[in-house]
């Protein structure tokens, strides 16, 4: 939090720990800066995500029967229902029922909604005549006190981190585990995985503590939890001659068909002053354009955005230079102090700032991977992970779509745009998914229905990586729902084979 706070740092950089350890080469059209996209600590990156939290639609699970587009999951939104429902009471969703598009939910979210913003109530106005029906986000943020943590007390920092930690973070579930007898040992990454002469089971995961020294931790189950790109590098780094191409590899398609969500953007300035307080997060999206009846554009996931650059706090802290804010310099170098300081400024420049942002549903190809770059190295001597991230026609036609929408919107407002994100080469949500895919045949896949791998009875994967399709929605919510389906699975074989 500190860093973050400083003038010469910005939020993007606290997590990042660089160096040897985080190497990683991009190597797609589009650049995939791995490390803004991950946390690596116990918590991992949901100490940094957002926490917006829905569910991904009924059409997700079934592209190919619907579309003819990629392919369909081995399960359906109906075998995840009971699962989504433990993981948004585990994380603490705030929501309400008020999104007509939404799939069918059967029990009330956990906490309450947050209410719109005043922005919100400014777009709300332009998407009544435009016949768009805005309404609430499901988060994993406190509306109210929730499991023991504290309700939302507005801190607005929620990237990079939560001081309240009214926002989950998986370190919520690690603290519980660990009081439940489970042992955490950090910062010793796992190395390789080792099979038993057969090949049929794996053996133990070699991992390195900071010292230097290796160990060997032996186990009757091993489970994957390391994002979408460790995962895909940790197989490939344990090849073995049983296995020349990598650890559950046998179909060749580990590391294959990385997804992730490219962000379409706009900015612009509205004629009266929108006074939006910081908040850190949004409160109004619109899954309207989410169920499509033709192939082209695809799903659009559409965010009204709480913009507030000119926040008080934050330039305070940063430093009352004349450089941080031209328009604000003659605030930030006077003598006054507190409340006077805060109305002087919403006084000479007021926000009147107002923005939208888009995701668009991600497919899967074959041209986006994660490989090994065997030219370089990290700090243990391992190949680092090469992304090779490109957007396909798909993701290009509703790019565009998204695009023509928030055109259509900032126009009613009548606001003037200040500024549009590259549609060539987009920001990434940071969403990782695909690279060890999940289906019921073993040539065209690496995981079963219960992530199982087909290869090695006791190796499980639980993560994005597992994603068949993208949709357009947030992912961590569906990562956590398919996690519980498997734990449940292990549980339920462990009391059979005793
Ligand atoms: C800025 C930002 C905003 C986001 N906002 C949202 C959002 O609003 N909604 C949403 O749904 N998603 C969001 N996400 C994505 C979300 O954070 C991820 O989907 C989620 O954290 C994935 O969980 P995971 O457990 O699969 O992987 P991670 O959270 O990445 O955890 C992986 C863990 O594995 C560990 N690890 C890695 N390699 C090894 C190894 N070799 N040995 C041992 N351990 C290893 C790491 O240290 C880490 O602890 C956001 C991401 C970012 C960066
Ligand atoms: S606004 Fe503040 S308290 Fe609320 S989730 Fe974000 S950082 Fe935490």
């Amino acid at each position: 939090m500190e860093e973050s706070l400083r003038p010469s740092s910005s939020s993007r950089d606290v997590w990042e720990m660089g160096g040897e350890r985080d190497r990683f080469s991009s190597s797609g059209d589009v650049f995939y800066g791995l490390n803004n996209t991950r946390v690596k600590a116990v918590g991992g990156t949901t100490l940094k995500w957002l926490g917006i939290s829905p569910r991904f639609h009924e059409k997700d699970f079934e592209m190919e029967t619907r579309y003819g587009l990629a392919s369909d999951w081995p399960i359906s939104y109906d075998d995840l229902r009971q699962y989504y429902v433990m993981a948004e009471r585990e994380m603490g969703v705030s929501g309400t029922d008020d999104n007509p598009f939404a799939p069918p939910r059967e029990t009330e979210y956990p906490m309450p909604a947050f209410p719109p913003s005043y922005s919100d109530s400014l777009f709300a106005d332009a998407c009544e005549e435009l016949g768009i029906t805005m309404h609430s986000v499901p988060q994993a943020r406190n509306s109210e006190a929730y499991d023991g943590r504290s309700e939302c007390l507005s801190f607005s920092s929620c990237i990079p981190v939560c001081p309240s930690r009214a926002k989950y973070s998986a370190d919520v579930h690690v603290a519980k585990a660990t009081s439940e007898g489970a042992r955490v040992i950090d910062r010793a990454p796992v190395q390789r995985l080792e099979h038993d002469r057969e090949g049929r089971s794996v053996e133990a995961a070699v991992y390195a503590t900071p010292d230097g020294i290796r160990h060997r931790q032996t186990a009757d189950t091993f489970v994957l939890a390391a994002g979408a790109v460790e995962i895909p590098r940790l197989l490939l780094l344990s090849d073995s001659p049983t296995y020349p191409d990598g650890l559950a590899n046998s179909s060749g398609l580990v590391g294959e068909y990385f997804m992730d969500h490219p962000i379409v953007s706009i900015t612009a300035r509205l004629d009266e002053p929108t006074n939006q307080e910081p908040i850190g997060y949004h409160t109004s999206e619109t899954h309207q354009f989410y169920d499509h009846e033709e192939l082209r554009p695809g799903s659009v996931k559409m965010v009204f955005n709480n913009e507030n650059p000119l926040n008080p706090a934050s330039i305070a802290m940063r430093g009352g230079d004349a450089g941080t804010r031209e328009d604000l310099s003659d605030v930030l170098t006077g003598d006054s102090w507190g409340d006077q300081t805060l109305e002087q400024m919403r006084a000479d420049s007021p926000n009147r700032r107002i923005s939208m942002f888009g995701n668009p549903e991600m497919l899967p190809r074959t041209a986006n991977t994660v490989t090994l770059d065997r030219s370089k190295t990290d700090d243990h001597g391992n190949p680092v992970p090469d992304v090779s991230y490109n957007l396909g026609a798909h993701e290009k036609a509703t790019m565009e779509y998204i695009r023509e929408i928030q055109h259509d919107v900032m126009a009613e407002l009548d606001a003037e745009i200040l500024h549009e994100s590259s549609l060539s080469d987009p920001r990434i949500a940071s969403h990782k998914m695909g690279t060890t895919r999940m289906g019921t045949d073993p040539e065209t896949s690496v995981v079963d229905p219960n992530l199982q791998t087909h290869d090695l009875e006791n190796l499980y994967i639980t993560s994005g990586s597992v994603f068949v399709t993208g949709g357009a929605m947030n992912p961590t919510l569906t990562i956590a729902a398919l996690a519980l389906k498997t734990a449940h699975h292990i549980h339920e074989s462990r009391k059979f084979a005793n």
